[in-house]
């Protein structure tokens, strides 16, 4: 059981903490899904740059990602590397007048949501787009980094931490078309919107193309 829990919610009124703490229950629910932590095991993927400490990065493989993720192991808890089985939600709402996101920027563990888009999913009961949100930006927190394209121009939306977003974002809407039970339609597809396209307002930490050449294979 893999438990996670919203440590810190800085700048949240009242209500917007209680969408946060059903948001995480929700979370919760869905890394711990069968389906998701099967199709974990194998789900393919560009690239998976990984820094294991502030030394080096690595290319990490998919039993990295499900023993990062089973584990709850932010970077911050590595060189002690004890999994603690808890993924740790430190959030602050952030405006920002460019109609970014926010993101969550190595090797801080806080995760920066914009409210406008915090307050958009809240009103619409979007708990989805939220949660995948908010475990997009954990990957980062624990150390996974994004990639850019061969041409060194856009994001790889087939590296790891997309790839892994968008599983977790699918399995959960594949589950609430199963229940049916009062669905919002469009449950989930703020995070679709925001992580689907080159002129995404998200900005996770790119690696530099010239630094790729540094990463280690294995
Ligand atoms: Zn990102």
């Amino acid at each position: 059981m893999i438990k996670v829990t919203l440590q810190s919610f800085e700048n949240a009124t009242q209500g917007q903490q209680s969408f946060g703490l059903s948001t995480t229950r929700y979370l919760e629910d869905m890394v711990n899904d069968p389906t998701f932590l099967g199709r974990l095991i194998s789900v393919p993927y560009t690239r998976n740059i990984y820094f294991p400490n502030d030394k080096y990065q690595i290319e990490a493989t998919n039993d990295d990602l499900v023993r990062v993720i089973t584990g709850g192991l932010e970077w911050r808890a590595i060189p002690s590397g004890v999994p603690d089985n808890e993924i740790d939600l430190q959030v602050k709402l952030v405006p920002n007048e460019d109609g970014i996101l926010g993101g969550a920027d190595h090797p801080d563990p806080t995760i920066k949501t914009n409210p406008v888009y915090y307050n958009r999913w809240y009103e619409a009961n979007d708990w989805l787009s939220l949660a995948g949100h908010w475990f997009h930006e954990w990957l980062h927190v624990a150390g996974f980094q994004h990639a850019y394209r061969e041409a060194g121009v856009g994001p790889d939306f087939g590296d790891a931490v997309y790839v892994v977003g968008n599983l977790l974002v699918e399995v959960a809407r594949e589950r609430a078309e199963v229940q049916k039970s009062g669905v919002p339609s469009r449950l989930g597809q703020g995070y679709f919107d925001l992580y689907h396209s080159d002129e995404s307002p998200h900005n996770g930490p790119f690696l530099d193309p010239n630094s790729m050449a540094r990463a280690v294979a294995r």
